[in-house]
């Protein structure tokens, strides 16, 4: 799938089950609900930075929905570390049922065929692309980071730095994997928008953008706005989860 003819796009951080919130964004930025697919008037596209389950009340109905813009070609999703480790799950593969993963076993079991649910979330998360290119390349859209030499190549890293990102390999003073901002080791051209570690306030430093403003924690389910390069955002309705890296003030 060629996305880099693709110009004006709504990128969403990360929804961690935050339907509601979703929805209200949605609305916000002007997209209609017809017959639950939900269309804007200007052709814009949606895009999704990842992490759409795990923590939050409703990661089902985000990931379903989700997968019906995707197939209607009215989104664009890379999955984030949470979506990968739910399809590891869903294939079953060994995986610690823990950091919120546990809420989206939990839909997934209450399910009238849970079978079936596991079969349709693997297979979808399955396609989806490790990170997406707008714009003619101007825009560069992933999860948690990237290398600028890693776009278009087939590096043996290119998979786990798309979903993790770069931790140090220390720990942080709260016991958790440190994390190298992304502009340590992105040093592209092309503007690169990510999520993953939550931030109070989008954070636009250099050429690179995140936009994980912490929903399910409290926080804010934030979009960029492209090419207008601006941010609309919903503030969450419920703290659904807690985090040692954002902490509410
Ligand atoms: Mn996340």
């Amino acid at each position: 799938m060629n996305t880099k003819s693709i110009r004006n796009v709504d990128i969403i951080g990360d929804i961690h089950g935050c339907y509601d919130e979703l929805i209200l964004l949605l609305d916000k930025l002007g997209y209609k609900n017809q017959e639950g697919l939900y269309r804007h008037s200007d052709n814009r596209m949606l895009v999704f930075v990842g992490d759409l389950c795990d923590r939050g009340p409703k990661s089902l109905a985000v990931l379903e929905l989700v997968k019906k813009l995707v197939e209607a070609k009215l989104a664009y999703h890379c999955p984030g570390n949470h979506d990968d480790k739910l399809l590891r799950w869903c294939q079953g593969r060994r995986v610690q049922v823990k950091h919120g993963l546990e809420t989206t076993v939990e839909e997934i079991e209450k399910t009238e065929d849970p079978t079936g649910t596991r079969r349709w979330i693997e297979e979808y998360i399955k396609s989806l692309p490790l990170y997406l290119q707008f714009d003619q390349g101007e825009l560069v859209v992933v999860h948690a980071g990237i290398r600028a030499d890693m776009i278009g190549s087939n590096h043996k890293r290119l998979r786990d730095i798309c979903l993790y990102g770069f931790p140090t390999g220390n720990l942080d003073k709260h016991g958790l994997p440190e994390r190298d901002p992304v502009i340590k080791h992105y040093k592209g051209r092309a503007l690169l928008v990510h999520g993953h570690t939550p931030v109070h306030q989008p954070l636009w430093e250099q050429n690179v953008i995140n936009i994980d403003t912490g929903c399910v924690f409290g926080g804010e389910l934030t979009c960029f706005r492209y090419p207008e390069k601006s941010f609309v955002a919903v503030k969450a309705l419920k703290i659904y989860g807690e985090s040692k890296r954002f902490q509410l003030k």
